[in-house]
C-alpha cells in the first residue's frame, strides 16, 4: 500500500521531490498537491495520474485521502503549515528552515510537545550524504580521538540577484550549522562573523565570502567558509580535526584523472547534482518511517536550534562580534532516550 503524499508549494524544489517521490522511491505516490500560483499547481498535476489540486495548504492538509505532507512552499508560510499539520495529526517533512524566527519554531515545538509525538521531519539532506556520514562514524567512533576542530567550505558558483549576505547565513550556512550539531551531537554555544576582502564578483554592498566561526558547547570550533560567487563549481568541503587524525570529505565527485603530470576531478555543477543521492536517501527514510506509524531524521528540535544558529549568525554579521547562543531548554519528546 503506497503512502499518499500531498505537496505544498511546487517551485523548484517541490518539483524535484515530486520527480523523486513519482519516479525514484519507493512507498509512496502523490495524492495532491497546492501552490500560491494554482495554475502552476494545476501545471504540475498535469502531469501525475489521480491527483487533485486543492486551493490552499490547508484544504490539502484536511483531505482525508492525504495521509502525509511535503512542505516545499516559501520559507515564511512553513510555520502555518506545519502548525495545521500537527493540529491535524499528520506527519509532515518540511524543507529547511522549519520557520524563519525563533518564535515561529518555539510555537511549532510547543505544539508537537502537547502532541506528545514527533509529527516532524526537517528536511536536513547533508545528514543522508554518504561522505558526510562516514565521516561522522569516524569521529563517532572515537578511533582517531576527541574532535578538537572542523573545517568547512561551502562554495556556490553563484547566486540570483536577489541574493544578499544574510540569505549566505540562512540559506547556505544553515547546512553547516546543521552538520556541525550532528557531527558533534552538541548544541552551538557562540558564532562570530568576519568580513574581509570582498571578491570583485559580489554585488555593491554584498559581503562575499563570509568566514562563520562556531563554537560548539564542548568547545569544538568550526570554521565555514561562506562564499557564494565562486564561479568554478558548487564545492563542497569538509574536514575534521582529531586528537590522532584528521577525516575529510572526498576532494572529486567523480573519478580522478592523472596524466601529463597533473591529476583532475569533477566539481559538481550545483547542490542538485551534489546531494541527489542524499535528497533520495532522507525521502525514503521519511516515507520508511511514515509508513511504519512514526518519523525519523532532523526533528522540530533541530529545526529550531538551527533557526536559532541563524538569526544569531545574523546578529554576529552586523555587530562584528562573538555572539553567545541561547536555546530554551530541550523537551524531553528530543532527548536522546526518547529516539530523537
Ligand atoms: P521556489 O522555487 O520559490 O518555490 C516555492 C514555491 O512555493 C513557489 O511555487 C511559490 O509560489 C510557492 N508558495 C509561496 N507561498 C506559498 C503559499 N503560501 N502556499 C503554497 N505555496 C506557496 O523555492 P524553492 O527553491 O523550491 O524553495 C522552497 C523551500 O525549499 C524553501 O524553504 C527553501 O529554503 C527550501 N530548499 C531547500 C533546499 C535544501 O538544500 N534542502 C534546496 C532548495 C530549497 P511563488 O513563486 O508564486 O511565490
Amino acid at each position: 500500500m503506497s503512502l499518499n503524499v500531498g505537496v505544498i508549494g511546487v517551485g523548484m524544489i517541490g518539483q524535484d521531490h515530486i520527480r523523486r517521490l513519482t519516479h525514484v522511491l519507493s512507498g509512496a505516490r502523490v495524492a495532491a498537491v497546492t501552490d500560491v500560483d494554482l495554475d502552476r499547481a494545476r501545471a504540475v498535476a498535469d502531469d501525475l495520474p489521480g491527483v487533485t489540486v486543492h486551493g490552499s495548504g490547508e484544504d490539502l492538509i484536511a483531505d482525508p485521502a492525504v495521509d502525509a505532507v511535503v512542505v516545499t512552499s516559501w520559507g515564511p508560510t512553513h510555520e502555518a503549515y506545519v502548525l495545521a499539520c500537527i493540529a491535524a495529526g499528520k506527519q509532515v517533512f518540511c524543507e529547511k528552515p522549519l520557520a524563519t524566527t525563533r518564535e515561529a519554531c518555539d510555537r511549532i515545538v510547543d505544539a508537537e510537545v502537547a502532541a506528545g509525538r514527533r509529527l516532524v521531519m526537517v528536511g536536513f539532506m547533508r545528514r543522508y550524504d554518504p561522505q558526510y556520514r562516514a565521516m561522522k562514524e569516524i569521529v563517532t567512533s572515537g578511533e582517531i580521538g576527541a574532535p578538537l576542530l572542523m573545517h568547512a567550505a561551502h562554495r556556490n558558483p553563484s547566486v540570483p540577484d536577489f541574493f544578499t549576505s544574510d540569505m549566505t547565513i540562512n540559506d547556505s550556512t544553515v547546512h553547516d550549522i546543521d552538520v556541525a550539531r550532528w557531527m558533534f551531537d552538541d548544541e552551538l554555544a557562540a558564532v562570530t562573523v568576519l568580513k574581509g576582502r570582498v571578491s570583485r564578483k559580489a554585488k555593491a554592498g554584498f559581503h562575499d565570502p563570509l568566514l562563520v566561526v562556531l563554537q560548539m558547547a564542548g568547545g569544538v570550533l568550526v570554521d565555514v567558509e561562506a562564499m557564494v560567487n565562486a564561479g568554478f563549481g558548487y564545492d563542497i568541503r569538509g574536514e575534521v580535526v582529531c586528537e590522532d587524525g584528521t577525516v575529510e570529505l572526498s576532494e572529486s565527485a567523480g573519478a580522478v584523472v592523472k596524466s601529463a603530470g597533473r591529476y583532475a576531478g569533477r566539481v559538481p555543477a550545483n547542490w542538485r547534482e551534489r546531494f541527489v543521492g542524499a535528497f533520495d536517501t532522507e525521502f525514503q527514510a521519511w516515507i520508511d518511517a511514515v509508513t511504519a506509524g512514526g518519523t525519523t531524521g532532523p526533528s522540530a528540535w533541530d529545526g529550531y536550534a538551527t533557526t536559532v544558529g541563524c538569526e544569531t549568525g545574523l546578529a554576529a554579521l552586523r555587530s562584528g562580534q562573538r555572539e553567545p547562543i541561547v536555546l530554551r531548554e530541550r523537551p524531553d519528546l528530543y532527548k536522546p532516550e526518547a529516539g530523537a
